[in-house]
């Protein structure tokens, strides 16, 4: 079991792997957590992330056991970005080709 001090720094470990709001804000996401439901919100834009409910469920389908397993869903549905990946991992790939391409001078003709 956690300490509450434990249990802080694990929520602010998690805050921080948050990645910024997908259109260009500034601002920092923030996690929402109210009526047993929790999403992530851009602070900017209002952006948001799915919502993720928790507490006694009805049967229905995508409902969290708990607060703290929602917001890690949450967390995640915020941070899930596919082609976002994609284009980091291929601009790394196009970095390293460069990167070899550029460790001399070349001669044109
Ligand atoms: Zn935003």
């Amino acid at each position: 079991m956690l300490r509450s001090g434990d249990a802080m720094a694990a929520e602010g470990a998690a805050m921080s792997q948050m990645k910024p709001c997908p259109f260009g804000c500034s601002s920092e996401p923030q996690v929402i957590d109210a009526d047993q439901a929790v999403h992530v919100v851009c602070k900017d834009c209002g952006t948001t992330s799915f919502r993720c409910d928790y507490g006694p469920s009805k049967g229905e389908p995508g409902h969290y056991p708990s607060s703290a397993v929602a917001r890690s869903e949450a967390i995640e549905f915020w941070n899930h970005r596919p082609g976002e990946d994609r284009l980091e991992s291929r601009i790394l790939e196009l970095e390293a080709v460069l990167g070899a391409g550029l460790g001399g001078p070349t001669k044109a003709g």
